[in-house]
């Protein structure tokens, strides 16, 4: 065998393509398997079936993209993406709305469809020379060592022709998305797997596109509203994606009355929702396109494969294969990023100082990397009536967690509407976002500053959780109450930072 370091891929969603490209920078063939026959212009296809559905990425998730795809950004506006600085934002809760602009200089992310923001990326892993795409193809199984050690290639089915064939290689990433069969792989192979965590979460979605008639281009804003799990209030979101088609999303968790796929009761719930005025003043003189269309998910799952201590090495395992989320909070493909870009920090380390236990090593911190958009995402369902965590390992404080939110967001959307100031607000939409440690937003002196609500319903629910009156005493609690979060010193975060901090003193 030549000395020529390959690696395979399975699966050209979001993970696979952000994978690859990484990969390309310390492998001399990196070949991608997809079962779906690619498309040859951005539209859904049946392997990503949710990619009809609204794909946001979050700022932490577009500073890599931007790292390995510079000027993604820029291509999807010149396609006709909405640029975030020129939108004008309503966010509303069962507390109040306000508006605001995005500070360009700080954040930009361009808003766009699933499809296209796929297709920007997939041309760009396209053109580098030694990543080869095998698609109509799909991986039935992993081809393993004499000793069972390491895993050595995979096995591979045509669609069409029903051909099989085996395909070698050092190192076999699994970013085969929800549908991922690396369980059964496992077990075919000897190996049994931990017990996952599972979020029972019975999320239901409907999205319905329209046309942007010239004439309201000019008032057009996009309108955020939360969800109110105790009264039974739904999420929704309307914004548009790309070349005046706008989206409107209804959502709600918890298996109960899912949102209609139904165009007049559709345009009915849309009603109920926070901003509802706003909301259908726009919405009434949009031109109906697609849609509604429904998508149900009944569990997030998070597997525990770093607790496998004969975990084989040159096998890793990363997006919605690894842990899924669900999808209201925007997490998916800024996880699958934060954790390609984990392997490469790992790979760089292997390079200098080579260890035994690789991949075990990586899984274990792709895992921490994972931790706060879990506990965070668990924290925000498990308010909804209905839904429940099973597995070993509880997320930690989450009633304690529910009431700070709900207190915090009381005391945002107060500062945004009555003195115009957002930097509360900022704080905790960077911290949702995946840039500010948790350890940042639930915080003694925060907390200090939050319970001043003149004893409101929320400022009493979160006093009899806390447990203790003293406020030197009160960072000691978070630590006992919730998890503490170990993250990675990012550059790239840092400088986002600082640029927070100018924006909001400016
Ligand atoms: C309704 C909905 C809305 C969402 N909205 C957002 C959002 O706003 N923001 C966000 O960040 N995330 C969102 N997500 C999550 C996001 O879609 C996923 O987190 C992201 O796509 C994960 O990427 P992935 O590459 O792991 O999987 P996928 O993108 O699903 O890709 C998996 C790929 O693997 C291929 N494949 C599967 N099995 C095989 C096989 N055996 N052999 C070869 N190929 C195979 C599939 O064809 C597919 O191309 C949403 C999800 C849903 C369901």
């Amino acid at each position: 065998m030549s000395d020529m370091k390959r690696a395979v891929v399975i699966g050209a969603g979001i993970a696979g393509l952000i994978t690859a490209r990484m990969l390309s920078d310390y492998y001399d063939e990196v070949c991608i398997i997809e079962r779906d026959e690619l498309p040859s212009e951005p539209s859904n296809r049946q392997g990503v079936p949710q990619s009809f559905h609204p794909h946001r990425v979050l700022p932490r998730g577009g500073l890599i993209l931007e790292h390995y795809f510079p000027g993604y950004n820029d291509e999807l506006i010149a396609l006709g993406a909405i640029p975030s600085h020129e939108e004008e934002i309503v966010n509303a809760n069962k507390y109040g709305k306000f508006n605001h602009k995005v500070n360009a200089s700080f954040i930009e992310i361009a808003s766009s469809s699933r499809p296209l923001l796929e297709w920007v990326l997939r041309k760009r892993v396209q053109n580098i020379s030694h990543i080869r795409f095998l698609t109509n193809t799909e991986v039935t199984g992993l081809m393993v060592s004499e000793d069972q050690s390491s895993i050595i290639g995979v096995y591979t089915k045509e669609r069409r022709s029903e051909s099989r064939k085996e395909r070698r290689a050092d190192m076999v990433i699994d970013a085969s998305g929800r549908s991922s069969k690396l369980i059964k792989w496992l077990d075919q192979i000897g190996l049994s797997v931990p017990e996952p965590e599972v979020l029972k979460v019975s999320l239901g979605y409907s999205t319905r596109y329209y046309k942007i008639p010239s004439l309201i281009q000019n008032e057009w804003k996009t309108i955020l509203t939360e969800s109110d799990p105790e009264q039974g209030i739904r999420a929704g979101m309307l914004w548009r994606i790309e070349n005046d088609i706008a989206g409107m999303l209804l959502f709600n968790a918890g298996g109960d009355a899912y949102p209609s796929t139904h165009p007049d009761e559709f345009q009915e719930q849309m009603k109920h929702l926070f901003a509802s005025n706003e909301i259908m003043e726009l919405a009434e003189r949009l031109e109906p396109f697609q849609g509604p269309r429904g998508y149900r998910i009944s569990e997030s799952i998070r597997q525990h494969y770093e607790r496998m201590e004969d975990w084989p090495s040159g096998l890793l395992v990363l997006g919605d294969a690894f842990c899924s989320f669900d999808p209201i909070h925007g997490q998916g493909m800024t996880v699958a990023a934060i954790e390609a870009d984990t392997i490469r920090k790992c790979l760089e380390l292997q390079r200098v100082h080579p260890e035994s236990k690789f991949e075990l090593k990586v899984l274990r911190r792709m895992q921490q990397a994972i931790e706060p958009a879990w506990w965070l995402s668990s924290v925000a369902d498990l308010r909804w009536r209905g839904v429940e965590h099973v597995g070993s390992s509880q997320p930690r404080g989450v009633t304690f967690a529910q009431k700070y939110i709900n207190l915090f967001t009381k005391q945002a959307m107060k500062k945004a509407m009555y003195e115009k100031d957002t930097h509360l607000f900022f704080i905790q939409f960077l911290t949702n976002a995946l840039i500010l440690p948790p350890g940042e937003y639930f915080n003694g002196g925060v907390l200090k500053m939050i319970l001043n609500d003149n004893g409101s319903e929320e400022e009493m629910a979160l006093r009899a959780e806390l447990g203790v009156q003293d406020p030197e005493l009160f960072q000691q609690r978070i630590d006992e109450l919730i998890p503490s979060f170990q993250l990675e010193h990012d550059e790239q975060i840092e400088k986002l930072l600082e640029t927070f901090q100018h924006a909001m003193s400016e």
